[in-house]
């Protein structure tokens, strides 16, 4: 890992923690509330949280009959991460997004052709999850979007796993 991949990423081990204070569990942070809704807010399973961004790319599946010739897509990508709320949160929106936005950053308004041999939305899938592995803590499950109606899923364990 560069200098530079360490300045952009924000949920990576070993360099900035997750928005988690370990001394201080949701519980502590809702005692104005009643009894009843603090007992409420205990948390004690996970929760899932997502953010998604968009970003265009070029590509052609070399052998194909109608894929072959070059063309575009606007790629949706959705994340999905899974964790314990820690003082009110998984994990801040703004470190999730930065993360993600982080890794298409590198691909955005490029041809997948110079990435991938076979850049069908599955291999799209599995390289954008291997570089999302890398920042992330929490075990989660990225989904992308080729254009319209079209998706690839897959299912991470976190890094810290
Ligand atoms: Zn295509």
């Amino acid at each position: 890992m560069t200098a530079g991949d360490l300045a952009n990423c924000c949920i990576v081990g070993g360099h900035r923690p997750p928005l988690q204070r370990e001394s201080q569990t949701s519980c502590t942070l809702v005692q104005s509330l009643s009894q009843r809704d603090r007992a409420a807010l205990c948390y004690s399973h996970t929760m899932k949280l997502g953010v998604s961004e968009y970003f265009d790319c070029a590509h052609f599946l070399p052998g194909h009959p109608k894929c072959g010739r070059l063309h575009g897509h606007t790629y949706k990508v959705e994340i999905t991460i899974e964790g314990q709320v820690k003082s009110g949160m998984v994990v801040d929106f703004a470190d999730l997004k930065e993360a993600l936005r982080g890794v298409l950053a590198h691909y955005d308004h490029r041809s997948w052709n110079d990435f991938l041999e076979y850049p069908s939305v599955e291999n799209v899938c599995e390289l954008l999850s291997a570089k999302l592995k890398d920042r992330l803590l929490f075990p989660f499950t990225l989904r992308v979007w080729e254009g319209h109606g079209k998706w690839a899923e897959t299912e991470r364990a976190g890094s810290n796993e």
